[in-house]
């Protein structure tokens, strides 16, 4: 086919159903792009729009001639459940567009996979129907999804391929973008896939679905190392917990080629019978906070003990979490822990407070104030202004490379041995790059404190080892110990909540 015109989709919110309602606002201010302003910014050095449309495109563009046919682009950061109204006016904008767009040969759809809506569990599944609706039976539509996404059956039904994540952190966006590319061009040569959709009820937390070792690893690499020739693609999606969704649940999905299906539904099974023999694997065991506050106590005191990374895995905006919580802070404000940085903590009225003040003045402040609740109190202090910024930062290193962000109005601070990076807009800390752009030098501090759940290991892999790592259980909506959570729409039992979940490989 010469010049195909390939439709362009965007929808992304990975959605924490405990966290509060993710409005049509958060969208439009975080990235939401129409038409040819999705083109314009994907062409940026440092665009706004996600990796994988850079990433399809740039394949696209060096495979030969093709006509690109931009229609919506929006993407969040992890919060609450999307408001129904948005996600409804979202879906109808999109329609509309890929029904004007004339004759379409394919679409790709980029996607999170864990979005929910205040009225709907499945809205992912809602965006890929609304396309296959518009497009009908006969174009091919393929999507690629994060490695948290819960994959609904509608989603599986709806397109050609999912293709998902094989990395976290996540740093291979681009690359997965580039395989649904190639597919989609195999697939408007005449190509055509079976499908092979297993889901285990095996709901394990985010922090045991890392990719470099471990029982998720093990299992994403078997699956592309068994690919038999003809099974043309291999996903296994971890899912996301706080989704808390009927469609919960470590999926397996596998593609074949005419002639492989066989190969691709017995990969298929493999994958999932080695990740229930291997379930124990996704149980956690968290640092208690008292203990990790005296492992940086001690970092301050002794020079030549190594540096330290306490990552502050339950309040992780990259999940949901509010970037807010207080009781690490408190915890390391009632020790005098010393040479300790602390980031990114949201809080834009501090972060106002600052700026109004001006650097070098000396101010007294109550962080979360707005928002003292169950999980962080209000917690006054006299605090010096370090450095101050507009928050407009280029990413370098991990999930956010090269990518522009907006930590809005922001500020350096010290209090006491503190040095906390105070911002307005909630982002997951985890690129050297958001501390750097105050002058801080990271190797400088003795402990480094980390809103982050995982991503930062691709970051500040140059500055701490794994052994250097810990994370601690403190409060928060991204807490790793599920059964401190009301889940209520999750498929149950299921494992490691109902440690007596039982489960037969489907015949
Ligand atoms: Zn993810």
């Amino acid at each position: 086919m010469s010049s195909p015109r390939i439709a362009l989709l965007g929808f992304m919110l990975e959605a924490n159903q405990f966290a509060p309602v993710t409005t049509g606002d958060d969208f439009r201010e975080s990235c939401y792009f129409v038409g040819q302003e999705i083109l314009v910014d994907a062409a940026k050095p440092a665009p706004r729009v996600p990796a994988e449309i850079c990433g399809f495109i740039q394949d696209m563009d060096a495979a030969g001639d093709w006509q690109p046919v931009p229609i919506l682009v929006t993407n969040v950061e992890p919060g609450g459940p999307a408001a129904a109204d948005f996600v409804a006016e979202t879906l109808d904008k999109m329609r509309q567009m890929l029904a004007d767009a004339g004759p379409l040969d394919a679409v790709y759809l980029c996607n999170h996979g864990a979005m929910t809506a205040t009225d709907s569990t499945d809205p992912d599944g809602a965006y890929y129907a609304m396309a296959r609706s518009v497009v009908g039976p006969d174009v091919p539509i393929v999507a690629t999804v994060d490695l948290h996404a819960n994959i609904s059956d509608r989603m599986v039904e709806s397109v050609e391929a999912i293709i998902s994540y094989r990395t976290n952190p996540h740093v291979d966006q681009a690359a997965r973008a580039a395989e649904a590319a190639q597919l989609t061009r195999w697939l408007l040569a005449g190509g055509r896939l079976s499908k092979t959709f297993i889901r285990m009820p095996i709901v394990a937390p985010s922090v045991r679905l890392l990719t470099a070792a471990g029982p998720y690893a093990d299992l994403i690499n078997r699956g592309q190392a068994e690919k038999a020739a003809g099974v043309r693609v291999v996903s296994v999606v971890g899912g996301f917990a706080w989704g808390d969704t009927p469609e919960n649940g470590l999926a397996i999905l596998t593609y074949g080629e005419p002639g492989a299906e066989v190969d691709a539904e017995a990969l298929a099974r493999t994958l999932a019978m080695q990740s229930w023999a291997q379930r124990e694997r996704f149980n956690v065991t968290l640092t208690s906070l008292d203990e990790g506050v005296a492992q940086a106590k001690s970092r301050g005191e002794d020079a030549s003990l190594p540096a330290l990374c306490i990552a502050d895995v339950a309040d992780n905006p990259g999940g949901g979490g509010r970037g807010n919580t207080t009781d690490v802070l408190e915890s390391l404000i009632a020790a005098n822990v010393q040479g300790a940085l602390l980031g990114l903590f949201v809080d834009p009225a501090v972060a106002a407070q600052c700026h109004a003040a001006g650097i070098g003045a000396k101010i007294d402040v109550v962080f979360n104030q707005a928002n003292a609740d169950k999980h962080g109190r209000a917690v006054p202090a006299s605090i010096e202004v370090v450095s101050l910024s507009d928050g407009v930062v280029v990413g370098r290193r991990g999930i956010r490379a090269g990518s522009t962000v907006d930590l809005g109005p922001s500020a350096c601070v010290r209090l006491g041995g503190l040095t906390i990076v105070v911002v307005s807009r909630r982002i997951q800390g985890a690129d050297p790059a958001f501390y750097e752009a105050f002058g801080l030098d990271i190797a400088s501090f003795r402990t480094v404190v980390l809103k982050s759940r995982g991503h930062f290991r691709a970051g500040f892999d140059i500055f701490f080892e794994n052994e250097q790592i810990i994370e601690v259980d403190a409060l928060g909506l991204t807490n790793p110990m599920l059964s401190r959570f009301p889940f209520a729409r999750l498929p149950r039992p299921v494992y490691p909540l109902d440690p007596n979940t039982t489960w037969q490989c489907p015949s």
